[in-house]
């Protein structure tokens, strides 16, 4: 392809075409700082949510406006140091729809073999702040589960929104992306991040 064509190519794009969800209000969140690889709270399954009250709106709001503000596509409880199965997304998937929404007690629906055609594309995670590396998952996802209001949500996903919604489950059931890679790679990733300096306010390991 000519300079010329990638050049085309790029202004042919559509803009997303539809939204499925709603954009929140980010007006009474703020920022909080986000926990990186090392940090135990990352490493162990996050607690049910039982208590579906104003606390749990509030740690909604943060959540969007923390994934926002780090220019992510999800983010997990964990992720902001709070270990309850909680996470949201703003996220594209491959043909141009953007999802927006909150996924409390997550619960991935085991798809049957006929379904798992497995798509391998570059992941990045804002707890493994500059890294990215290749990772083979299924190209569809389902994930059941609660909105902030205790209403039962099912939320399903094709391309790069499936691979979203696996990673952001994998997040409070204890796993990165990065325990899913060869060693090689989980150590490329590692230097990667260590190379450096993350655009966004960190949690500090101990
Ligand atoms: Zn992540």
């Amino acid at each position: 392809m000519s300079e010329q064509q990638v050049e085309t190519a790029v202004l042919e794009e559509p803009a997303p075409v539809r939204v499925v969800g709603e954009v929140p209000d980010t007006s009474k969140g703020v920022f909080r700082p986000i926990t990186v690889v090392g940090n135990p709270v990352l490493q162990h399954p996050c607690e049910t949510v039982t208590a579906f009250d104003e606390e749990l709106s509030a740690l909604v709001a943060d959540m969007f406006v923390t994934m926002y503000a780090a220019e992510g596509v999800g983010l997990a409880a964990n992720q902001v140091g709070v270990g309850r199965r909680v996470f949201v997304y703003d996220c594209p998937d491959d043909e141009g729809v953007r999802h927006i929404g909150v996924v409390v007690n997550p619960v991935l629906d085991e798809l049957d073999p006929a379904q798992r055609t497995l798509d391998e594309s570059a992941e990045g995670c804002l707890s493994v702040p500059g890294a990215y590396a290749d990772l083979a998952r299924p190209e569809y996802a389902v994930v059941r589960g609660q909105d902030q209001f205790g209403k039962e949500v099912v939320v399903e996903g094709t391309g790069f929104f499936a691979r979203c919604l696996q990673h952001e489950t994998d997040h409070l059931n204890g796993y990165l992306y990065i325990d899913r890679l060869s060693k090689r790679d989980r150590k490329d990733a590692l230097r990667q991040m260590a190379e450096l300096t993350p655009r966004y306010e960190v949690v500090p390991n101990a």
